[in-house]
């Protein structure tokens, strides 16, 4: 057996393919953002970020990089333990305390990341439901997917957000069964929406349980950024939501929120949440500091809402392919794994502009992007430069134009 080959010609199939990954080495610059250093061979300079989760640029607040700070000074740098052992500081226990408040559910449950969350808690919950059917959205999240595939119970597959089609799923189910339906609030790759009031609608005509990822919403939707539920007055009706501590908070780890029984359940049987070392302070203090602070962080997120529509408009105003997307993610067509990395690296190296190329298997072949997230830190003259230079580039790749 010549082991080596092995993953030396999976590597070559992702390379023939056009989509082999290569990481940007970047020292983002706490208190510049959405500036960081970028380093290849050429040497060090400084880029713009236009592709960045860290929506709001919690990630460097000075509020959050003091409670970092103080965490770390008062706790140190570990927690120290599982949960069970030891590793429950009291920061976990304000955290907790804190996001459950936020989603108005009775508890909630941090975990060492958003996938970890989904993961864990999908497939425990419908593990511990007698012969459950779990409904999931075809664009759902890898975590998600991975959820769904642990539990080892029947799955089934809805077109993404066609609710039609989920009510035929669930109409033929008999109505005593367990029924887990899993979906998003925001497509992170699209950027739009799922259609919540009409899922929880059919969850409660059939008996079916809801599970939603709110990712790529909390800390941006809602009038205190408990996310799209929130927004739409439904956060009462969904079952379980997630969420994660990474993206518009900044920081790092996932959680969910729920009915107190089910949140126990979660913490008493799950392998992912139970078994492995819980979050250290400084991230903990750093996220308990994040979600008080969006709570009150309304002209914030109008902010971020704002620059998102004028990036849309002035891409669709240049010809470019702008995906069609409500929400505050700004998807750019390229529709090709190779040009659609010439594209980034144009951009990075004569426009000192990052965009992370968006290829498959995170979305469909033919679907290959640039995946712009603008914040409210993207000032006029970052974006005057960024469409300038998207221009430039789509007309010297020849990438296709807006239909
Ligand atoms: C990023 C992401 C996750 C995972 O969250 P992490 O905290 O980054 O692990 C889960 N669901 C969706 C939809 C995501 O995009």
């Amino acid at each position: 057996m010549n082991y080596k080959s092995h993953f030396e010609s999976a590597l070559d199939k992702v390379r023939r393919e056009g989509r082999y990954r290569v990481f940007a080495d970047l020292a983002r610059q706490a208190g510049a953002f959405p500036a960081a250093h970028h380093r290849d061979p050429a040497g060090v300079r400084e880029v713009t970020v236009w592709c960045s989760n860290d929506y709001l640029g919690m990630g460097q607040h000075p509020d959050v990089l003091a409670a970092a700070t103080e965490a770390v000074q008062t706790y140190g740098a570990g927690a120290g333990g599982t949960r069970n052992i030891s590793g429950t500081t009291h920061l976990h226990v304000l955290l907790e305390a804190e996001l459950a408040s936020l989603h108005d559910k009775d508890q909630a449950l941090v975990m060492s990341s958003g996938f970890v969350a989904n993961e864990a808690a999908i497939s425990t919950i419908a593990q511990l439901l007698p012969d459950c059917l779990i409904l999931s959205d075809a664009y759902n999240h890898a975590s998600m997917i991975a959820g769904v595939r642990h539990s080892g119970c029947e799955k089934q597959i809805f077109r993404h957000n066609d609710v039609a089609h989920l009510e035929q799923l669930l109409r033929a189910q008999p109505r005593e069964r367990a029924k887990l339906i899993v979906f998003e609030s925001v497509y992170s790759m699209d950027g739009d929406f799922g259609p919540i009031a009409e899922i929880v609608e059919l969850a409660k005509r059939y008996n079916a349980m809801t599970f939603l990822d709110e990712v790529h919403a909390v800390g941006m939707y809602g009038a205190h950024g408990a996310g799209v539920a929130e927004r739409d007055g439904l956060m009462a009706e969904i079952d379980v939501i997630q969420g994660t501590l990474a993206k518009a908070f900044g920081c790092m780890g996932g959680y969910i929120a729920a009915d107190g029984a089910i949140i126990d359940a979660v913490r008493s049987h799950a392998p992912g949440f139970i078994f492995t070392s819980s979050l250290a302070p400084a991230v903990v203090g750093a996220a308990l500091a994040s979600v008080q602070y969006l709570k009150q962080a309304s002209a914030l997120r109008e902010r971020h809402q704002e620059r998102a529509a004028c990036l849309k408009r002035r891409l669709h105003a240049a010809g470019l392919p702008v995906m069609p997307s409500p929400s505050h993610i700004v998807p750019l067509l390229v529709g090709e794994p190779r040009r659609c990395k010439e594209a980034s690296d144009m951009l990075m190296a004569q426009y000192g502009i990052y965009i992370q190329p968006i290829n498959y298997p995170t979305v469909q072949r033919g679907t290959e992007r640039l995946r712009i997230t603008p914040t409210p830190l993207h000032d006029d003259a970052v974006m005057d430069r960024l469409v300038e230079a998207l221009g430039e580039v789509w007309s010297h790749l020849e990438i296709r134009l807006a239909a």
